[in-house]
């Protein structure tokens, strides 16, 4: 597989909303598929107890050896735990329900805001052989997501596009700023996209200019369709791509993974130019 030239130097991006149900799992899913479809090596990393996206990839409970859990815990190193899923350059590292009683179970450990920046950079060379690295973050902003912010670069926020959308987000920003005054100074917002946009619904409408008129160019141009087969595609254990690789749901995805590495490559130019 030819390497493009613009490597984009193992990029975290979390991808966080800490409402239910808003796309995160499928932004995750098909944005890292879309990435290892542009020669991407791309690891999902699924710290969610639901395990959607490791389901969602087809890996197997029985196949979830070593899991999120035993990774945090430090009891398995992050490249023995993660598995190839049957996308060429997308691997994943799945997660199972025991992760839900993480909170109890690292909550008064002294690093356990660190524990998944930890298990990544303990072997950085593998790490570095990764472009991308998506986390897929719980429905919730608690220590997981708290974990996902201080290993990342970067947070992504998937919008429903719903009435309600930008409540919460101000939420989600403010806990951004505190891990940026404390664990991780250098940590962005890469940017909120818009899901399960209906053109033809006025809210829809309504929530898309809110959104751009209050977050200006944090908001990705691309805006993710609804489309019936982004939502069948899991039950195939398939990315769109790979499940419906001409569908709009499919097109959209890619859309946004060309603005991400196009983002990504601005960010690292400026990072080079002494100001
Ligand atoms: P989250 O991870 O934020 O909880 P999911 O990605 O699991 O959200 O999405 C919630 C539900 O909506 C899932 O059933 C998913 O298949 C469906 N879904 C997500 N995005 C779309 C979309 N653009 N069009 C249609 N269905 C979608
Ligand atoms: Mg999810």
């Amino acid at each position: 597989m030819s390497k493009p030239v613009d490597r984009l130097q193992s990029r975290i991006v979390a991808i966080a909303n800490q409402k239910g149900g808003v796309g995160k799992t499928t932004t995750a899913v098909n944005l890292a598929a879309a990435l290892a479809e542009r020669n991407r090596a791309t690891l999902i990393l699924d710290i969610d107890p639901q395990g959607n996206a490791s389901t969602g990839l087809g890996i197997a409970p029985s196949d979830r050896k070593h899991t999120t859990y035993d990774v945090l815990n430090g009891d398995t190193p992050l490249s023995e735990a993660v598995v190839q899923s049957s996308v060429e350059g997308l691997s994943i590292l799945p997660s199972t329900t025991d992760l839900s009683s993480a909170d109890i179970d690292f909550g008064t450990r002294k690093d356990r805001l660190v524990l998944l920046k930890q298990a990544i950079d303990r072997d950085p060379k593998w790490r570095d052989k990764h472009d991308v690295i998506l986390i897929d973050c719980p429905p919730s902003l608690n220590m997981l997501t708290l974990n996902a912010m201080v290993a990342a670069h970067s947070v992504l926020v998937p919008l429903q596009s719903e009435f309600f959308a930008l409540e919460g987000l101000s939420q989600l920003m403010l806990t951004v700023r505190e891990i940026r005054a404390s664990a991780n100074p250098t940590l962005r917002i890469e940017g909120v996209v818009l899901t399960m946009f209906d053109g033809r619904n006025r809210l829809a409408q309504q929530v898309e200019s809110d959104a751009r008129d209050t977050l200006g160019d944090l908001v990705f141009d691309t805006v993710i369709p609804r489309n019936v087969r982004l939502s069948e595609a899991p039950s195939f254990s398939l990315p769109v791509l790979q499940y419906d690789p001409q569908s709009k749901g499919s097109e959209s995805y890619r859309a946004l993974a060309a603005e991400l590495v196009k983002r990504h490559t601005e960010h690292l130019n400026a990072e080079k130019t002494p100001a």
